[in-house]
């Protein structure tokens, strides 16, 4: 790790021009952790672009400097051209390419240096440099331990302590979710130092829904939650009609999947949602039950151990839960043990 990350260091100090990358159906910790990551290159004088496979939840449009950032799903053109002027490609929170899809298909052929910063199990290692930690909160955690190892951290402002802060709140839900470690809120302790508005930010992502966003969380709870006790399971399903029904957009259903582990007894909890042509799942976990393996083992997915995602291309929304309940017993003794 502490050759990586002098590796890294080098490599940035060589290196004119930077594509950073965030990964697809981007949250709160990629785009935070990308836009100050590249705000502080750029203070450094570097050429420096970010892109995200797909566009940013509202909730997250304020960050600075979002307005720079190439959408790689609108303008893959655009991308194209410029994707042979970058020498290195850093990607943020994400541990494998197929998280950004669009965007490593075009650097396929590029001789860059690819580079991922991420605290997700397993890291592909088809990238040159992995700094990889997953005993942190966040990938924007593990940012500012990078920042400070490299002795930068002379160069974070406001914003870019913003963004970095951003991340952490965001992938602790507020520093509720693996946001036990004291080197957690050191680090927010720091970024504070830097002035930024600390209720500002949890009121940009955590409290700017719209009428119809609270709506769609009470139908949800109310209709359409079902508990296993058995299984110590709960999930939450919505069908395209009902997401359409709610205007549902991006980063709607945000925290949702959470909502069935607040009640006792529930260790696993999923929620399914039926997209265009698949079943998105997320799902998170209590204790050692192991989410991420569910994910890998059943829906072509991954994750962290307590929080992870998948997806099911060849069955139905129906079909896709039936699915995960006959799952459930084989994990029956994570789910069973108090
Ligand atoms: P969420 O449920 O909030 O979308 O994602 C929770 C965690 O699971 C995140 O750390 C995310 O990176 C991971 N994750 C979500 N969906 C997928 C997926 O389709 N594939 C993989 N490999 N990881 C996912
Ligand atoms: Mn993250």
């Amino acid at each position: 790790m502490k050759l990586a990350i002098e590796k890294l260091k080098e490599t940035i100090l060589k290196s004119e021009n930077i594509l950073v990358v965030g990964h697809e159906n981007p949250d709160g910790d990629t785009v935070g952790s990308v836009l100050g990551f590249s705000l502080l290159l750029k203070k450094m004088k570097k050429n420096c672009l970010v892109t995200f496979p797909n566009d940013v939840p509202e909730f997250l449009k304020w960050l600075p400097s979002y307005n720079e950032s190439v959408i790689a799903s609108d303008r893959q053109d655009k991308l194209l051209t410029l994707i042979p002027n970058y020498e290195l490609i850093i990607g943020l929170d994400f541990n494998e390419k197929s998280r950004a899809k669009n965007v490593f298909k075009l650097v396929e052929n590029s001789k860059a240096i690819k580079v991922i910063i991420d605290h997700h199990p397993y890291p592909e290692p088809y990238f040159d440099i992995i700094i990889s930690e997953q005993e942190v909160s966040s990938t924007a955690e593990l940012l500012y331990h990078f920042i400070e190892s490299c002795n930068w951290t002379n160069l974070i402002d406001y914003n870019i302590a913003t963004c970095i802060f951003t991340g952490i709140l965001t992938d602790t839900l507020s520093f509720n979710v693996n946001a036990f470690r004291p080197r957690t809120f050191e680090t927010a302790a720091k970024l504070l130092s830097y002035g930024i508005n600390k209720d500002q930010i949890q009121q940009n992502v955590f409290e700017s829904f719209t009428e119809k966003r609270l709506q769609f969380l009470g139908y949800a709870l109310y209709k359409k939650m079902k508990i296993l006790r058995e299984w110590s399971a709960g999930y939450i399903y919505l069908s395209k009609e009902e997401l359409k029904e709610f205007c549902f957009q991006k980063g709607d259903s945000e925290g949702l999947v959470n909502y069935p582990l607040s009640i006792k007894g529930i260790r696993v909890a999923a929620l399914f949602l039926e997209r265009e042509n698949y079943i998105k799942i997320s799902i998170r976990s209590k204790g050692n039950i192991p989410a991420n393996e569910i994910m890998m083992k059943h829906f072509h997915g991954g994750g962290h151990l307590n929080a992870a995602g998948g997806e099911e291309y060849n069955l139905s929304l129906e079909e896709t839960i039936e699915k995960f309940e006959k799952i459930l017993p084989s994990y029956k003794s994570y789910l069973q043990q108090q």
